[in-house]
């Protein structure tokens, strides 16, 4: 029997304003624990929260930007619950009148395919506070300076059914709120994450099958292995002939498996009830209208452009604006360079192979536009075949910014001279007659092996293109 897979993803996404959601404390990560917590976000009793406008702004941003429908009137509801790190005993949240409804992403599938996802609605909460447990395991530490950081939490509808539109629907979210500068979407620091609620149905049937739901996923990878591991799961438990217990799990990466926390909840549960501290929110048209004005170019609209401007293939261009920094470089520079092709194959290639070497992200590149672009015409002007121009990449990489003095320095100029690359094949083929004999028995293996010979004596900098020539008008000769 043939199962479907069905996935519906809760992202949290904590949004980048300089001050928490209801009071004036700073959301900086990393600070000392309890430096940035005041009696608001406490939760003394008696303290008034305010909305913070910059996190409202923020929100109907993200809300614009994945197509839904801002509601004008929304408001503040407590979700009651105890947990430690939850000091006031509720979270404000929004239940009844969310602020944002019916939007959707659309999807490019490695297939070529286009599949649109809806979003069933986005709402602003508040973050909780974070709990340390001590190695020796004998206390648990408190720090509250994350409560009260403003979130959104973007719910889809339960409309994917593979591992691979799972991580492309949050790599879309997490580009798009990148380009918007609301959130750095640091998935490690957790301030994306990702709850994957997920049931099998046997193939083809309409009705959708009990979901568990696995909390706080903070990769990309830890998606996709919770998704083939869950689904794997359910799949072994129906054909048991048993039936999926609807439960929190959570995810351990470490040991590759999901484990029940607890049965699910029912909203009733929450007691969830308007916020009386907090009045109704009216959100106006023209804040709206200012905020659509003003939205930046996205990810596929920038790849459209690179591929019309700058003859990029469709998929190349997709990697490029996947993320704003990365096609902020690539503009740059391509705007001062010769081929702007020869820039977008050298960021894929050997930016991206550093880029995972080192373990680096877009932030962290020193790359500057203009020395990229003398780097990109150093090759294309054969002054540097492409051997030296690796290395001379890696310099540009790092940040140099004076190509020309490197190559220089470095001895890197392309040999184009025939005398010199003459005399190159002579030595070669003297020294290497059981090769030659070989490639006149046609053995073309030969071939490559002697103008590796060549580009060796050559200390790598022959140009290519000559050296074949050469060697085949000389292999012919005699
Ligand atoms: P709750 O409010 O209890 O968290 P919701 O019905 O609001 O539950 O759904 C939460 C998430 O679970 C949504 O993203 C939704 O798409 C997804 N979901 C709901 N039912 C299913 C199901 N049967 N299979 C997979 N995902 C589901
Ligand atoms: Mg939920
Ligand atoms: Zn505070």
């Amino acid at each position: 029997m043939s199962w479907d897979i069905v996935i519906g993803l809760e992202v949290h996404v904590e949004l980048s304003t300089r001050s928490k959601i209801f009071c004036g404390c700073p959301t900086d990560f990393g600070a000392a624990p309890n430096t940035q917590c005041c009696p608001i976000c406490i939760g003394m009793p008696g303290a008034l929260p305010v909305l913070n406008e910059k996190v409202l702004e923020y929100a109907v941003k993200a809300g614009l930007a994945l197509d839904c429908e801002i509601q004008r009137n929304n408001q503040f509801d407590r979700k009651h619950y105890f947990y430690p790190d939850l000091p006031k005993a509720y979270q404000n949240s929004q239940l009844y009148l969310p602020y944002c409804k019916d939007g959707h992403v659309d999807l490019t599938l490695s297939s070529g395919e286009t599949k649109r996802i809806r979003i069933r609605g986005i709402h602003m909460e508040e973050d909780a506070g974070k709990l340390i447990h001590s190695p020796a395991g004998d206390c648990t530490y408190l720090d509250y300076n994350r409560g009260c950081v403003p979130l959104i939490e973007i719910v889809s509808q339960p409309d994917m059914c593979s591992a691979e539109e799972a991580v492309a629907y949050v790599s879309h979210i997490k580009s798009t709120l990148e380009y918007l500068e609301v959130s750095d979407c640091q998935m490690q620091e957790g301030s994306l994450r990702a709850d994957v609620n997920l049931s099998v149905k046997p193939g083809g049937s309409e009705e959708l099958g009990t979901r568990t739901e696995m909390k706080n996923l903070n990769s990309f990878r830890a998606i996709e292995r919770a998704i083939a591991f869950e689904a794997e799961r359910h799949i072994a438990i129906l054909e048991d002939g048993g039936a999926v217990k609807q439960e929190t799990r959570r995810w351990d990466d470490n040991k590759g498996q999901s484990f029940a926390m607890r049965s699910k909840e029912n909203a009733q549960d929450y007691r969830y009830f308007p916020d009386p501290d907090l009045p109704p929110l009216v959100v106006e048209d023209a804040f709206i209208e200012r905020l659509r004005a003003n939205l930046p170019e996205f990810a596929a609209a920038k790849a459209a452009r690179f591929v019309a401007e700058c003859g990029l293939n469709p998929t190349d261009a997709a990697t490029i604006t996947a993320d704003k920094t990365i096609a902020a470089l690539f503009e740059d520079t391509a705007a001062l360079a010769k081929s702007a092709k020869e820039v977008s194959a050298w960021m894929l290639g050997d930016m991206m192979y550093h880029m995972s070497d080192r373990g680096m992200d877009s932030g962290a590149l020193q790359i500057k536009p203009a020395a990229f672009a003398a780097f990109v015409g150093a090759v294309t002007d054969g002054q540097i075949n492409r051997t030296a121009g690796k290395k001379v990449f890696e310099y540009v990489f790092d940040g140099g910014d004076d190509v020309a003095g490197y190559i220089a320095e470095h001895g890197l100029l392309q040999i184009s001279d025939d005398g010199a690359i003459g005399a190159a094949v002579d030595k070669v083929l003297a020294a290497n007659e059981k090769a030659v004999a070989e490639y006149r028995e046609g053995k073309t293996k030969a071939f490559g092996f002697l103008v590796g010979q060549v580009m060796k004596d050559l200390q790598g900098k022959g140009n290519p293109g000559q050296i074949n020539a050469m060697l085949k008008e000389k292999l012919e000769e005699v």
